[in-house]
């Protein structure tokens, strides 16, 4: 069965665009980025998909992918790569596929060879024992992880107490507190602001991992200031914009949605948010899959509004799937919500670009 296919456009968006748009989160329907044009022709089942966009890939993500993609063409398989390159089981497969080798550790790398880190960073430590054996390291960590890592080493270097809010056992949070451990401690959540030590309350910054629900983590910051009064802020926003954005769109279709389904891995960090942020703006029911075939389909039943979003590290063709599977069980009317435009890149690790530079020379001559 086809899709009918229209776009509704969020007000923080809708001032960015000029021309043909009502002001105001008004509708337009009709064909969007040339992918569905069977509006007028499908017939009207009365269930719908609100889509929601932002979805699906971050430029870190984007980045991250290329990198290890680049680095098969250039080098020739095998590359190993360090943890998974992001969240997500299709990624890895694909890649897999491709002649990737993803391990745990630095020490299953065979000396010389060459390893890519993971979007998620890694610990100074790391680069150590890369060094060590000899790797050819390639650095895929997502510049905003990056930015994190520099805020983290100048606080500590002025003696600053350091309270990360994150994920226990997550490794960009493993990574983050890798560059201070004398100086940073972990907050997951609002209920651990109470095992908060610090030496100075004087001198105390919170920061935080890039994909933590926004809400959440201002909740546990107003805790943490309620006993920290002079705790500063980062100076500039450690949640991404591509996990706030993901999340603002979500919570403004989950109201109007019997279930909201993420595209997304269980240990995507970002994904994981995505459902509990639907919930908890009022979607009836969320759930996380992988793939389309593990919708069941007693999610669906009495449903007639179904959200659909996916988390930064899938693929837009898992999502185009879910539609499809969405349709042959008469939810055939996609409405694309937008409430922002992204159009972040990031230019692919340096030292990635100096050897392909350098192969295209010598392909010249
Ligand atoms: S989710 Fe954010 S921090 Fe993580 S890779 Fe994407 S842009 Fe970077």
């Amino acid at each position: 069965m086809g899709l009918a296919w229209a776009v509704r456009v969020g007000a923080a968006v809708n001032s960015m665009i000029t021309g043909g748009w009502r002001s105001g989160g008004g509708w337009w329907g009709g064909t969007y980025d040339g992918r569905v044009t069977e509006a007028q022709a499908t017939p009207q089942t009365g269930k719908r998909v609100l889509l929601a966009k932002p979805r699906g890939y971050c430029a870190g993500v984007d980045r991250a992918v290329q990198t290890v993609e680049e680095a098969l063409k250039l080098y020739g398989a095998p590359i190993y790569v360090r943890k998974q390159i992001v969240h997500n089981k299709h990624v890895v497969q694909t890649l897999e596929a491709q002649g990737a080798i993803f391990v745990e550790e630095n020490e299953e790398v065979p000396e010389g060879a060459t390893v890519i880190f993971s979007a998620h960073g890694v610990a100074p430590e790391v680069y150590e024992q890369a060094r060590v054996r000899s790797l050819k390291a390639i650095d895929a960590t997502c510049p905003l992880v990056t930015k994190v890592h520099h805020e983290a080493r100048r606080f500590a270097a002025e003696d600053y107490d350091i309270l990360l809010i994150g994920h226990e056992g997550h490794e960009e949070v493993i990574g983050t507190a890798g560059e201070a451990p004398a100086h940073i401690q972990l907050v997951d959540g609002p209920e651990d602001v109470e095992n908060v030590t610090v030496r100075d309350p004087n001198k105390v910054v919170w920061l935080s991992q890039t994909t933590l629900s926004v809400d959440e983590t201002l909740e546990t910051v107003a805790r943490l200031k309620k006993r920290l009064p002079l705790l500063q802020s980062p100076p500039s926003d450690d949640i991404c914009y591509a996990t706030s954005n993901r999340q603002h769109v979500v919570k403004e279709i989950a109201a109007e949605c019997d279930v909201v389904l993420v595209v997304g891995s269980r240990n995507s960090s970002n994904s994981v948010r995505l459902v509990e942020v639907a919930l908890d703006a009022g979607a009836r029911a969320g759930y996380l899959v992988d793939f389309a075939h593990e919708i069941d389909d007693a999610w669906l039943a009495g449903a007639t509004t179904v959200g659909l979003t996916s988390g930064a590290s899938v693929p837009e063709e898992l999502v185009q799937q879910v539609l499809a599977h969405l349709a042959e069980r008469g939810f055939t009317d996609v409405e694309e919500i937008t409430t922002a435009d992204e159009r972040l890149t990031f230019s692919l690790p340096q030292e990635l670009k100096r050897d392909m530079k350098a192969a295209a020379a010598a392909a010249r001559g």
